[in-house]
């Protein structure tokens, strides 16, 4: 999976940890993979988006090991009946499902059987309750960290491997992705049914499905594979500015691993409040619709690293899946690894050395500070797993050289397909190749809590850009004076995206009149990135610069449009009506960051619109709602904390947020809700409205207040 923000991966693995601890308290209970073996999941599920609910019937086909009296299936607080004339007695008991008889050794087992659930978490449904037709409703699912036994019976053990084919009967309407070849649909009344197959065996959390009003488009590769790309039906015009490059990431990874991408087709799919950036499902990449960009937002917000990321995992995590996640590095440090190599091919080898620079640079400091942590470890930050994992790999290649490297890569995958490793697997495959024992380089690399910052930067410094961006980052203490020349060769035509940029923040503190011809240069770059670099950081504009500035209004950059507008509107009250007029019907990315900017700004210019100042507020106040996407409600909590007016609606909308899924936006709810109750006015409002809250809200308010 790829995470949006480190944090969220300390929480996916705090459970992870527990639930490690657990199975090792009732390790009799849990490790039956050396008992039986599970074949094969044929089941119904029905998605009931009236009552958020799932109904279903399993078909579980298993082999045992040895003669035992019973084997269970996990899943979580399900009613479940057996089917008529069951064989078995089938159970359900501590969230597990039994299935009992006089199993014997060496013989394969089908059991049958109904259930019913509503499920807290895994499977979230979203946008129903809400009017707002802008963003339909939709159900999606999240395995890994969450459990896929919360909505199938299905194994959290990842090491017994199963091949999964699932009918999803859905409302008419909707369409339904899922894991494997849609073989079949059917329409009954209102329900129509989405019966997906699969050839090849793989762990539950990788099970997943995505319903909703999708719009999509089919491609090949190469090799042949089926490439399904989706929007939603309403970001349709959007489809191919967000998949820039998706066949070109396709083939040229699968080249590049030189192991066939071993399912029938891929198909990457946008969901809405989604809790991370993307997740690997087999066959099925669940992406946060974040990515999804018109032709501007693409410019700031580039979806190859997490459509490369997603994709490596097919290969790294789904086709040879850790033991534990004491190995997690073999599924986020490769998958960050390729993803790398993609980008280095797509963006150049500027992009890429400037990027593994800035990764090291945070794993150094984290390391001199004493925070380093060992790779092959449970409880690992993300940090770690993906990018010390990538360095590991990074260096391991620089150490082995690149044949030698792909060779065992491709034995490693080929040796273990459709199984489960550790990470000796991967590194005895790669002694195998290179003929030499790799224990110094697991001592500094794998096993030890420092990170080699030494080793690290041995190897940037083989680029010359790092060298230039290097010398150039060691004088940001320097006085300007003594650096004057250096940022002005920096800023020269043409620019270098990263030393432009660079220059440009060491100028940010420095006496304004010296740096005014710097900073005219650096606009006249016209390269976006060090203009947006100019937008971040210069905050308060002399009236000399004041032309240029106004001009990154005009930048293909919603990022610069948002910080440009506020900077402008600060600086030259004078010229308010203008900014905000040619500002006016910008809507910036998919969480509106410029359109609630502008609304907050527009309420806050006491003349401009006058006529329409309760309009426009009722617009922002409306933001809120819980039919918005998260994203767009915090940006609109925000602005009217900043405003200072609350209304009894966002007063209840708040309340409602401090138990959304996305654990993010549940913070930032809480912490809101924190800060308003140390205001006297917002205090009254809120105990008088405490009547009104759900009994969930009640508790959770007076439990807190
Ligand atoms: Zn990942």
């Amino acid at each position: 999976m790829r995470q949006v923000f480190f944090m969220s991966y300390f929480y996916c693995m705090k459970k992870i940890f527990i639930f490690i601890l657990y199975t090792v308290c009732f390790s009799s209970l849990s490790q039956q993979t050396d008992k039986v073996d599970f074949l094969e999941i044929n089941g119904n599920v029905e998605i009931d988006t009236l009552h958020f609910s799932i109904k279903g019937q399993v078909q579980v086909k298993f082999k045992t090991l040895k003669s035992i009296d019973s084997v269970y299936l996990d899943g979580v607080n399900m009613s479940i009946k057996p089917s008529e004339n069951s064989p078995y007695k089938i159970v359900e008991e501590n969230n597990k499902i039994w299935i009992t008889s006089n199993f014997k050794k060496g013989n394969e087992y089908t059991a049958e059987f109904t259930y019913e659930c509503q499920p807290q978490q895994a499977v979230y449904f979203v946008g129903f309750n809400s009017e707002l037709k802008a963003y339909p409703s939709q159900v999606w699912t999240q395995g890994q960290g969450k459990y896929t036994s919360h909505w199938l019976p299905s194994l959290d053990d990842m090491n017994d491997k199963l091949i999964f084919n699932i009918t999803y009967l859905a409302p008419k309407n909707y369409e339904v992705f899922a894991n494997g070849k849609l073989t079949r649909t059917r329409s009954r009344l209102n329900h129509k049914s989405w019966t997906y197959e699969m050839k090849r065996p793989m762990s539950s959390y990788l099970v997943a499905f995505a319903m909703g009003d999708f719009f999509s488009s089919r491609f090949k590769s190469e090799k042949g594979t089926p490439l399904i790309l989706t929007t939603s039906t309403r970001d349709k015009d959007k489809i191919n500015s967000t998949y820039q490059h998706h066949k070109l990431i396709f083939d040229y990874l699968e080249n590049k691993i030189n192991v066939d991408y071993p399912w029938q087709n891929y198909k990457q799919v946008p969901v809405r409040d989604f809790l991370y950036a993307g997740m690997e499902n087999t066959t099925l990449n669940i992406f946060s619709d974040d990515f999804v960009v018109d032709t501007v937002g693409l410019n700031d917000k580039s979806f190859v690293n997490v459509q490369a990321h997603e994709l490596a995992h097919q290969w790294f995590g789904n086709l040879v899946t850790e033991t534990s996640s004491k190995h997690h590095w073999l599924h986020e440090g490769f998958a960050t690894f390729y993803a790398l190599e993609v980008e280095r091919e797509i963006f150049g080898d500027e992009y890429y050395f400037y990027k593994i620079y800035k990764t090291a640079e945070e794993l150094k400091s984290l390391s001199d500070k004493g925070k380093g942590q060992v790779l092959v470890n449970t409880g690992g930050s993300s940090l770690t797993y993906y990018e010390k994992g990538a360095w590991a790999l990074i260096i391991l290649r620089e150490i082995v050289g690149g044949e030698v490297f792909d060779t065992a890569v491709q034995n490693y995958l080929t040796t273990y397909a459709f199984q489960n490793v550790t990470t000796d697997d991967f590194i005895n495959e790669v002694e195998a190749v290179h003929g030499q024992s790799l224990d110094a380089y697991k001592e500094r690399w794998l096993y030890q809590k420092a990170f080699q910052s030494r080793e690290a930067l041995e190897f940037l410094k083989k680029n010359e850009f790092i060298q230039d961006y290097m010398k150039l980052a060691a004088f940001r203490e320097t006085r300007l004076v003594l650096k004057e020349e250096l940022l002005s060769t920096s800023l020269d035509f043409p620019v270098n995206d990263y030393l432009g940029q660079e220059a440009v923040y060491q100028l940010d503190g420095e006496d304004i009149e010296l740096t005014l011809p710097l900073y005219k240069k650096a606009f006249e770059t016209n390269n976006l990135l060090v203009r947006q670099a100019i937008a971040n950081s210069l905050t308060e504009i002399p009236v000399k610069l004041k032309k240029d500035y106004e001009s990154l209004l005009k930048d293909e950059s919603y990022l610069t449009i948002e910080k440009a507008l506020f900077h402008l509107w600060v600086s030259f009250p004078e010229d308010r009506h203008k900014y905000l007029d040619s500002t006016k019907n910008i809507e910036g990315f998919k969480d509106k960051n410029v359109k609630l900017l502008w609304l907050t700004l527009s309420l806050a210019t006491p003349d401009y619109e006058t006529v329409n100042k309760s309009k426009t507020f009722q617009e922002l106040s409306q933001h809120t709602k819980s039919g918005y996407p998260y994203q767009v409600r915090q940006h609109a909590f925000g602005y009217l904390y900043q405003l200072d007016t609350f209304e009894v609606s966002n007063y209840k909308d708040l309340m409602q947020g401090v138990f959304h899924p996305v654990w993010q936006f549940q913070k930032f709810c809480r912490e809101l809700l924190d800060t308003l109750m140390t205001s006297e006015k917002h205090r009254e409002a809120l105990l008088d409205l405490v009547n009104d809250f759900t009994v969930r809200e009640k508790t959770f308010f007076n439990n807190r207040y």
